[in-house]
């Protein structure tokens, strides 16, 4: 059962096969038990967990519900989830019990998915190794030594420990695709606006979206079929059209035209992620694809671009965490500046205060044309390079990541070495661009991510294009040693 894919769980659900509340209570005693080690959980619930399970039971005895009525996923601790703690990682939120349910937990819900529990994430999903998390750093299952990714590096974990089938999580920088290349898993960073950022904890609103995570792109389509659609709650979401993402996973991908941007091989990118990157290529070669060469030359300016955007927006967002709405408030305190100043300073962990400074410093009457407004003219100048190189292919390919995961503590007080976890990530989100990674391989038994960038709106294109990879490769079937255990 462990090993099920959501796929295979929605077909035995709806078999008879097995229950959700069987699955269920499964899911959970694996949780109880790897838990206190992986640390992918911050809240579970069982008995909650079990209520739901029945619900969903009982619409399939009816002869109800949809494809994921029954299947258990885990939610991000991002996501409000009504009457469930809800802490960002934070412990600024240490304390806060949310009194709605986020869009994308709603949806869920109404899908009638079972929410296992939220998972651990960095601190307000600020950072690429989840040590940022103020309920301690989630280990990698592929090494317990090693960090998993980040921000979603809960989500992660628990998929690739085998804690649950599948995930949401969010990226603003590469918090989907990073965690998923570093432990071997499938994930979704769909074009921004197509899932609801309504309930879910704000960090740099232009660039916040989320997605599924899970095994494969089969999976992965199941899950973004519930999430993605126009929200009037959202002002930024986009009424597009709804479609079913697992409709045309099975085409055959002869003809499909792969742009390389050179920038994505340059220096930096260890040589052995390289090899396996150009193999995952060739076997795209074996399946009918054409390879085109294509440049992003603003790629190195990226990440500079998002450290000025990224802070100065959650300097704004993060303003509201005054102690005196909700979370944390500092025990002892003088006056209302005192309050504010002590309940911040104990709330927020360094990184975070660290962005709010950058933020603060962007955003000021005296340098905001030096770097926020200049911030956004490249910013424009990122989207045009991929509009350019969208003209001669159907997706771009790439790494996901520059290395596999990294050590516990390796870089943790060098934030630039930190930050470049995200150079061949961040510039899709700066563009608003959906962007996939799925398991291309090993180096030293660490996995290795391969990233798809699409067209706006081309989920279903990068989905079919990951699946037919898939079912040519055993790479996502992987399974960490012990995982099953
Ligand atoms: N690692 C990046 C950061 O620290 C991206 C995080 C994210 O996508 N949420 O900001």
């Amino acid at each position: 059962m462990q090993d099920w894919s959501i796929k295979e769980l929605s077909s035995l659900l709806r078999e008879k096969k097995t229950s959700s509340v069987e699955i269920t209570t499964d899911y959970l005693a694996i949780i109880k038990k790897k838990n206190p080690e992986i640390n992918a959980f911050i809240t579970v619930d069982e008995n909650r967990s079990i209520a739901q399970a029945k619900l969903a039971d009982e619409r399939i005895q009816k002869g109800e519900g949809d494809a994921l009525t029954g299947v258990p996923i885990a939610q991000k601790d991002i996501f409000c989830a009504e009457d469930w703690l809800t802490t960002c990682g934070s412990k600024m939120l240490h304390n806060f019990i949310a009194p709605y349910d986020a869009t994308v937990v709603k949806k869920f819900n109404e899908a009638g998915a079972i929410n296992l529990g939220k998972t651990n994430m960095d601190e307000f999903a600020m950072g690429s190794s989840n040590e940022t998390s103020y309920f301690g750093a989630v280990k990698n299952p592929w090494d317990l030594s090693r960090v998993p990714g980040g921000s979603s590096g809960g989500s992660a974990a628990a998929i690739a420990s085998r804690m649950c089938p599948g995930a949401t999580a969010t990226d603003t920088g590469g918090s989907i695709r990073q965690p998923a290349s570093l432990c071997g898993l499938t994930g979704l960073k769909p074009t921004y606006g197509l899932v609801s950022r309504y309930g879910m904890i704000a960090f740099a609103s232009s660039l916040d979206q989320a997605g599924p995570m899970a095994k494969s792109s089969e999976d992965c389509a199941m899950m973004l079929n519930v999430m993605a659609g126009f929200d009037p709650k959202d002002s930024t979401s986009i009424d597009h059209k709804k479609e079913d993402y697992t409709k045309n996973i099975d085409q055959p991908i002869e003809g499909l035209k792969i742009g390389l941007p050179k920038e994505y091989f340059a220096e930096g990118l260890d040589s052995d992620v390289a090899k396996l990157i150009e193999a995952a290529i060739n076997q795209y070669k074996k399946l009918g694809a054409t390879i085109v060469d294509v440049s992003l030359p603003n790629t190195n300016l990226s990440i500079p671009v998002y450290y000025v955007l990224a802070p100065a927006e959650a300097s704004s967002n993060l303003s509201r965490y005054d102690g005196v709405r909700y979370g944390h408030r500092t025990s002892q305190y003088d006056d209302l500046m005192d309050m504010y100043s002590k309940t911040r300073q104990e709330g927020f962990g360094e990184e975070v205060k660290r962005r709010i400074l950058i933020g603060t410093y962007v955003l000021s009457a005296g340098y905001y044309d030096a770097y926020y407004l200049k911030a956004q003219q490249i910013r424009h100048l990122i989207s045009e390079d991929f509009k350019k190189a969208f003209q001669s292919c159907d997706v771009i390919m790439g790494p996901t990541a520059p290395s596999t995961a990294f050590k516990a503590n390796e870089k943790i007080d060098d934030p630039v070495t930190m930050y470049l976890q995200d150079i061949y990530t961040i510039a899709t989100n700066l563009a608003g661009l959906p962007g996939m990674s799925i398991p291309a391989g090993f180096v030293n038994k660490l996995p290795v991510g391969l990233q798809i960038i699409g067209n706006y709106f081309d989920e279903a294109r990068m989905l079919n294009v990951a699946h037919q990879f898939q079912k040519a490769t055993d790479w996502h079937k992987a399974i960490p040693d012990g995982a099953l255990s």
